[in-house]
């Protein structure tokens, strides 16, 4: 099937010919037609699949088909909302791109950038507008832009907005919104509270699940190191030295995990740089640049800043912590081996994550091979505990999340023969 056969306009064609493509990709055959009949759509797509052109595509069209030239200021019409600044600029990116030979006009909306240039650039007036939840929120209440004009809304991976906690603000905007508006949610897994919001937010919407829903992408090699926590680093800088990566995404659980592995690896020989939230826009901007353009082999990142970045063939992805949420090891896969490229997605699992990592396979429903020789003495992966499990209260019938073990007593554990600890007098008498 060509773009032709989808319905897009000229305008459209011609902007998608530029950019190389020549078949749409699955999602984008699967929703673009429905999307340009006004249909409302949840789609199971995570990034990498084409996801940004098969709603940026036919709402371009549909904004095109009935504008009005002489309308000034210009109405936002369609409004774009995603989870992070860097999907946002993504995406507002996209938008340029795909409808560059199309009168419309199109602002990004994020925080961490200047207010008042985004104000003024509301105020002038512009069709669409690509924005955060919070940053958005800040101008409704500014009044530098009024909703009741939207005719299409687009959520962008709202699984990880739900994460995000921008429910709050999702549910204030959606209050600003005209009903008959066309809705259109994508998320890279649909679990139960993306149904929710779903069921609140789209009028009979169309399913489409192209991401074959809790799966990675076939183009991708998983493996699995299993090794103790203090040779991870070692082992990093092995993988990354003995095969000569030159572009290499690591995922690690915190801001200070990123910026600690980022100084070990630079110790290391490696060019690295480290991306998450407390850099400021500059640092986060200046960091992926370098990646991109390869004055760093490898960026160390947290999976809220790694979210939405669009690095074409990224061959190698690393978790070098296990992430907390399941779906997110489905995400961080997602940035590797994109439209298509094959890449490699290693995880350093140690025995402390062996818990995180079965409930990765459990969401998979599938073992994850793993490398039979680390060169490193064998650790088990075998979960010997969960660390927290759900009881009904007694009282109340209703699901705690406790640990499966009461913790013992200081009398039992003197009984065990355990020392115990210093009372709080003794403590401050210690001073
Ligand atoms: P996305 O899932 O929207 O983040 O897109 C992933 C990557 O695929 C981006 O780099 C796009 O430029 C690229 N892409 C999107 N559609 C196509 C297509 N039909 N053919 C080839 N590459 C594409």
């Amino acid at each position: 099937m060509s773009f032709q056969q989808l319905g897009l306009t000229e305008a459209l064609l011609t902007a998608v010919a530029e950019q190389g493509y020549t078949t749409p990709t699955p999602v984008q055959k699967n929703t673009i037609p429905l999307i340009l009949e006004g249909k409302d759509i949840l789609a199971g797509a995570q990034t990498g699949t084409g996801k940004t052109a098969s709603f940026t595509l036919p709402l371009l069209q549909r904004l095109a088909e009935n504008i009005d030239l002489h309308q000034k200021p210009r109405r936002v019409r369609a409004l774009i909302l995603t989870p992070t600044r860097e999907l946002t600029m993504q995406v507002y990116e996209s938008v340029k791109t795909y409808g560059k030979y199309l009168p419309l006009q199109t602002e990004a909306v994020v925080g961490g950038a200047s207010i008042s240039l985004q104000t003024r650039n509301l105020r002038r007036g512009c069709d669409i507008v690509v924005a955060t939840p919070g940053r958005l929120m800040d101008h409704v209440q500014q009044r530098n832009i009024n909703l009741s004009s939207i005719e299409i809304l687009v959520l962008d991976e709202a699984d990880r907005m739900l994460d995000m906690g921008f429910l709050p603000d999702i549910r204030r905007i959606m209050a600003l919104l005209p009903k008959g508006r066309q809705s259109l949610l994508f998320s890279a897994t649909v679990a139960n509270a993306v149904k929710t919001l779903a069921a609140q937010l789209l009028n009979n919407p169309v399913e489409v699940d192209v991401a074959k829903q809790n799966a990675t992408a076939d183009n991708v090699t998983e493996q699995i190191y299993a090794i103790g926590r203090e040779y991870k680093r070692e082992l990093l800088s092995y993988l990354i030295g003995s095969n000569n990566w030159k572009q290499v995404l690591v995922f690690v659980r915190t801001k200070h995990g990123a910026d600690r592995l980022e100084q070990q690896l630079i110790i290391d020989g490696i060019r690295t740089a480290a991306l998450h939230g407390d850099k400021t826009q500059g640092a986060r901007n200046k960091a992926l640049e370098a990646f991109k353009d390869g004055k760093v082999a490898v960026l160390v990142a947290t999976d809220v800043a790694a979210r939405g970045l669009d690095i074409d063939d990224l061959p190698h992805g690393v978790n070098f912590d296990l992430p907390h949420v399941p779906e997110d090891y489905i995400h961080r896969i997602g940035r590797t081996g994109r439209a298509g490229a094959s890449g490699v997605a290693l995880s350093l699992v140690c025995p402390e994550e062996a818990y995180a990592l079965s409930e990765i396979e459990k969401l998979l429903k599938r073992q994850i091979p793993r490398v039979a020789d680390t060169g490193y003495e064998p650790v088990s992966l075998k979960v010997m505990d969960a660390p927290k499990k759900h009881i009904p209260n007694k009282n109340t019938g209703k699901k705690d999340l406790r640990h499966s073990k009461k913790p013992a007593s200081r009398k039992a554990k003197a009984a065990q023969g355990e020392p115990r600890k210093p009372q709080r007098e003794q403590r401050r008498g210690k001073k």
